[in-house]
């Protein structure tokens, strides 16, 4: 065996073995797979392989279509023969949110560029002659669709990697893994050691095992699924094309043609569980099945064989029940790991057959170029922290296989799992009506419900509407009052605190106490990596803020840039502080009430911060800045005193007619001010030309991560560039990843939308080649399936002086 490695990738299913294929493709030979038993004994040998295109997510959808490009060309590119049948697929929809959501992903597909269309019920039994239509309103045809033998396809990327140099160690099992001092990886094997710069943990079942080792979280369930194949079938005998595989919420369950058989695998709505008790697997367990438990999945197979009569026509021949990995959100864990460099996670996936192609791609980009060419941040294992716990991931995951099939409504959540991170306020918000979303953990409010309803989920304007109108007018008129705690708050210190931020950032750190910036970590490449707000609260402190979501990732982003020879501490202080909005025009009237500060611009100017008592509470960091575009301040209240200035600024709000505001009146306000979100406009596959942020890169800096990079960039032309447009108006707006057409064909896409109360518009932000940003511009933008009118404004719709803010 090797003593030392580049890469070491722990687990030889289709995800290990996906990435060690790709990473060979970019370059990297000096790579090894190690597993425990036979390749693909793990869940990848007894999967049914379907690979469909059908997805919500534009990104997930570049997985699955790489991946459906892939496998048929496998034996061509590596010798190996896979067995691929092309045979296309149908998502049915049973309600009019479902039909929206096939409109919606319409557009993804128009974006991704694989054939799809919506056909009506009456064209279904073209394509699949055996199907019941009762209930079904549309169906969601994919053309390029298919599913493969799991084995076949593994073995095939094994047997590239190895023709590219790759080592594989069959019968090999880790037992541990170590940092050492030098930051490489020590993995201990029961055939000796490997050191390496790269260690993955593509472990399948027993990837949260894997993780303990060394510290790290995986929060996965392995579920129990369950297919059934029958005795062939005369009519598929008969039957000269092989038929769709067919997904079908009325039985949630897939059904396809398989050796002539009829194959039904359902997702159970009701009465899930995960293998083995809920504990990892035996060591010694490979290529075994569960027994299997036809009566429970019973109801599901009764409808399935309403939909599908052929299915209860005939025996039954084979039953395959084993384990899947199944992460809370349905989606794999693909990155880095949070901790030291170079632990990387890939596992965790439900759908993996049809995702091991394009999830091994686009990690492999990931750890070679130090970026992917699509953004990952829906994969990255950073989207979960400790509050993920055991409990938690098995009661979501049972939850999200439940509703494997089910239509989630844009801002739908799971209802289990709930209230694990919670604001100093959250009862008091509750009493208030808050509609609460989960982010990264945190209860964090949308809107504020006075009519006890609750908001009914659509993909179009729904019951919040009103609500949401006053809330933003309110703010926009008034002053509004926000709980924001769920920022993530960094306090970076220490004597080089000053050089270190002006080193990692592209903005220019304040050498002023008090001064507030708003700046970006570009990565070696020059693409935008995070958006910070730095307050100088002194020579040596400074206060760093970064979005909810962002709390883990920026926790690494900043402390791998930090050199060893910098005198420089970073500590995570995000609990510790609970966070207030205030904006609007008369937010100073409310806030000179509890404070004795003095408020006036001369001696309290925009962007800057002190430290102040409020409502008797001391030590809150007064932000003068918001993300609405008005005069406001954040507060930034020890968490102990929340409640005290909490109930201090609703008091003295009460004459200005304070409203509480959330998440939804947010976006509306921050649309109207072209304000770029990260995670939509920001993201690390943008620059910060292509994003129009050109104004926060001081070039006059002597150096700072990306520097160079970015110049360069911008010497070479935008790809694209982000414009900001006025949509026009019917009963929804933009979400993000509406594809944008110019003269009949796709020219860009949309990241994010939203409509402008105060100014009355549906705007966007969008991404389009960069002829085509002049001011007037129209583009048609394909939402739910129907173009609307689309024209580039000036930035922004809402005071554009900015002198609101400053008042
Ligand atoms: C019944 C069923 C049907 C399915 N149908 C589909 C489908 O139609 N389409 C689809 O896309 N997906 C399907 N799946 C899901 C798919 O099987 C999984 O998503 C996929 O196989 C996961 O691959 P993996 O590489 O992450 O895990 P695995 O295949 O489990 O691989 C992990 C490997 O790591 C090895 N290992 C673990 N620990 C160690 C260690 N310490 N040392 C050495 N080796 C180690 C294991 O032995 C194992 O071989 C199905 C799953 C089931 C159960």
């Amino acid at each position: 065996m090797k003593s030392h490695a580049r890469v070491v990738i722990v687990g030889g299913g289709i995800m290990g073995v996906g990435l060690l294929y790709h990473l060979a493709l970019e370059g990297w030979t000096d790579i090894v797979l190690i597993e425990k038993g036979e390749l693909t004994s793990g869940s990848t040998w007894h999967a049914a392989g379907q690979c469909p295109h059908f997805n919500g997510s534009l990104n997930m959808t570049k997985v699955h279509m790489y991946g459906t490009e892939l496998y048929p060309r496998l034996e061509k590119l590596t010798g190996q023969a896979v067995s691929w049948h092309p045979c296309g697929g149908l998502r049915l929809a049973t309600t009019d949110e479902e039909v929206n959501w096939l409109k919606y992903v319409y557009g993804i597909s128009r974006l991704a560029g694989y054939e799809g269309e919506i056909i009506g019920p009456s064209e279904i039994k073209k394509y699949h002659p055996f199907l019941e239509t009762f209930g079904i309103k549309a169906a969601f045809r994919t053309v390029t669709d298919g599913h493969v033998a799991p084995a076949d396809v593994t073995n095939a990327m094994a047997t590239g990697a190895r023709n590219l140099g790759a080592t594989i160690y069959r019968r090999t099992r880790v037992n541990d893994i170590k940092l050492l001092p030098n930051g490489e990886w020590r993995v201990f094997t029961d055939q000796g050691n490997i050191d390496c710069e790269h260690v993955v943990n593509s472990a399948g079942s027993y990837c949260d095992v894997v993780a303990s080792w060394t510290g790290h979280i995986a929060p996965i369930a392995n579920m129990l699924h369950q297919y059934i194949i029958t005795e062939p079938v005369q009519e598929l005998i008969d039957l000269k094309m092989e038929l769709p595989v067919v997904r079908d919420p009325y039985s949630h369950a897939y059904l396809r043609e398989e050796t002539n058989g009829v194959l039904v695998g359902p997702y159970e709505t009701a009465t899930a569980h995960t293998c083995w008790d809920g504990k990892p697997p035996r060591w010694d367990y490979e290529s075994e099945l569960e027994p299997n438990e036809l009566d429970r999945i019973m109801p599901w197979l009764e409808k399935a064989t309403e939909r599908l009569p052929l299915f209860g026509q005939t025996g039954i021949k084979s039953v395959i029940s084993g384990a899947i990995t199944h992460t809370p959100d349905g989606v794999y864990l693909s990155g880095p790991a949070h901790g030291p460099r170079n632990y990387w996670m890939h596992c965790g996936a439900s759908i993996g057959i049809c995702q091991g192609g394009g999830a091994g791609k686009y990690l492999a980009q990931w750890m070679v170029h130090g970026q992917a060419e699509i953004n990952m941040r829906e994969f990255d294992p950073r989207r979960f922290g400790t509050w993920a716990t055991k409990d938690y991931t098995t009661e979501v995951s049972v939850a999200d296989y439940h509703h494997m099939y089910y239509c989630y409504k844009p801002a739908e959540q799971h209802q289990v799992g709930r209230n694990l991170r919670t604001s100093a306020l959250h009862d008091t918000l509750a009493k208030h009506g808050a509609q609460f979303a989960q982010i990264f953990g945190w209860e964090r409010a949308r809107w504020y419900d006075r009519t006890g309803e609750g908001e009914a989920y659509s993909f179009r304007r729904s019951n919040w509407w009103n609500a949401v109108r006053d809330e933003a007018l309110a703010v926009r008129e008034r002053v509004g009052l926000m709980d924001l705690s769920t920022f993530a708050k960094f306090e970076v210190k220490g004597k080089d605190a000053f050089a270190f931020l002006n080193r990692i950032t592209a903005n220019k750190v304040p050498e002023k106490d008090g001064g507030i910036i708003l700046t970006h970590l570009l990565n070696e490449n020059g693409f935008i990596e995070s958006e910070l707000t730095v307050t100088r609260l002194a020579a040596d402190h400074f206060y760093v803020l970064s979005a909810a979501a962002a709390q883990l990732y920026d926790m690494d982003q900043l402390s791998w840039r930090k050199r060893e020879d910098e005198s420089v501490t970073i500590a995570d202080v995000t609990d510790s502080y609970g966070v207030l909005i205030l904006a609007g025009p008369k937010s100073r009237d409310v806030l000179k009430a509890c404070t004795d500060t003095d408020l006036t611009s001369p001696s309290f100017r925009w962007l800057t911060a002190k430290t102040r008592t409020v409502a008797g509470v001391e030590n809150v960091r007064l932000l003068r800045m918001t993300y609405v575009g008005e005069l406001g301040w954040e507060l930034h209240v020890p968490r102990a005193g929340m409640q005290q200035v909490f109930d201090a600024l609703m008091k003295a709000g009460a004459p200005h007619g304070l409203s509480l505001f959330g998440t939804y009146a947010m976006n509306s306000l921050r649309m109207e001010k072209a304000y770029r979100g990260w995670g939509s406009e920001l993201t690390a596959e943008i620059d910060m030309f292509e994003a129009s942020m050109e104004r926060f890169i001081r070039t006059d800096k002597p150096d700072f991560i990306g520097k160079a990079a970015s110049l360069s960039r911008k010497q070479k032309g935008a790809r694209m560039k982000l414009v900001y447009l006025g949509v026009d108006n019917t009963d929804s707006d933009c979400m993000g990843n509406e594809p944008v057409y110019r003269d009949g064909k796709v020219v860009g896409v949309t990241t994010s939308g939203g409509f402008g109360h105060a100014t009355g518009t549906s705007l966007a932000f969008a991404y389009v080649p960069p002829d085509a940003t002049a001011i007037g511009t129209e583009f048609d933008i394909m939402v739910f399936g129907e173009m609307r009118k689309a024209r580039v404004i000036p930035e922004s719709i809402w005071d554009p002086e900015n002198a609101r803010i400053r008042a």
